[in-house]
């Protein structure tokens, strides 16, 4: 028996970064918008004692880590855990099309699936609310892959309020050759701003909150007062340590976008466009401009990690 789980990208709207807290954290006020560029994750029951298995397939199946720091394997142990079954036996398969270390949240997604897939594959019937402790508990991106729509993430991105929205919009998403530390981009961030002589501590910088004109452009489908509201406060440190993809946002705007920036903590470039037709067109002029690896037109906001195929 087998179940497959499609699960979302997220791209932030907005990534507000407070200073740094006495834990090592920045309090964030981060409006999370889900993708239709997603992970599939096929759970399948195992033989007895083998334990869990991980496959993955795609462009960048060569940079998911296949051990037990998988975030989907760990997702499955933890299920398992929680509802006091000894290590599972399954076997866990990743269609990866989302950018690997990308900002895109990629790895979050499949922990996210893999909580969904074991809960089905195993009959457990766990409350949502549970799953989103547990979703908590593997890292602050993996709730909203569970939720998806679009949603104001606080604290470190765990605590969720989904928002409300209206209509759908068109994204291009230009991936980048290689990726980039999430932990190295908030360093950069920090670093930054002693330079900028801001201070960078909890009690220096001010604590983000959500853009009211950034909610009104979500809840009125408005995609260029969207285009004109992105914003987020990691994009500078993304192109200190990655100054090329000033081109890339550069090539995607002279194409049309309305509005661009970099997905998270990058190095994925995010950019708006006006409909379908628009956003293929940018994203094929990224593709030719050799500012990125390759560039996918897609669109959102779309729901959380749900079961497709079960069997
Ligand atoms: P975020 O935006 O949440 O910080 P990201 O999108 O930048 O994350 P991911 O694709 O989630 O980055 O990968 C970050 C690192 O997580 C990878 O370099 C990899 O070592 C590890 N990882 C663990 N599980 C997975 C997974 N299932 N898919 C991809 N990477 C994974």
């Amino acid at each position: 028996m087998s179940v497959t789980v499609r699960v979302p990208a997220k791209v932030n709207v907005q990534l507000g970064v407070g200073g740094l807290r006495a834990d090592g954290f920045h309090d964030l006020a981060n409006v999370f918008f889900a993708v239709a560029l997603g992970d599939e994750v096929t759970a399948t029951a195992g033989e007895p004692g083998t334990g869990v298995i991980l496959g993955c397939t795609g462009p960048d199946a060569g940079a998911v880590p296949l051990d037990d720091s998988n975030l989907a394997a760990r997702a499955a142990r933890l299920l398992a855990a929680r509802h006091g079954l000894a290590e599972p036996d399954v076997r866990l398969d990743i269609a990866k099309a989302i950018p690997v270390a990308g900002g895109m949240a990629g790895g979050s997604a499949d922990g996210a699936a893999a909580l969904v897939a074991c809960d089905a594959l195993w009959g457990l019937g766990t409350p949502t609310g549970v799953l989103l402790e547990l979703a908590a508990e593997l890292g602050s991106d993996v709730p909203f892959a569970l939720v998806g729509g679009v949603a104001l993430g606080r604290g470190r991105g765990e605590i969720l309020e989904p928002l409300p929205v209206a209509g759908t919009h068109h994204w291009v998403f230009a991936v980048a050759d290689g990726g980039l530390s999430t932990p190295a981009v908030f360093r950069e961030c920090d670093r930054l701003r002693e330079e900028a002589g801001t201070g960078s501590s909890d009690t220096e910088v001010p604590t983000p909150d959500a853009d009211p004109a950034l909610l009104a452009a979500l809840a009125d489908g408005d995609t260029v007062a969207l285009a004109a509201a992105l914003a987020n406060d990691l994009q500078p440190a993304a192109l200190s340590l990655r100054p090329a993809l000033a081109d890339t946002l550069r090539a995607g705007t002279e194409a049309g976008a309305l509005g661009a920036l970099v997905s998270g903590s990058g190095p994925t470039c995010a950019f708006l466009a006006k409909d379908a037709a628009a956003a293929e067109a940018v994203a094929a002029a990224l593709r030719a401009s050799g500012s990125c690896r390759t560039a996918h037109a897609t669109h959102g906001p779309v729901p959380g990690a749900a079961v497709v195929v079960e069997a």
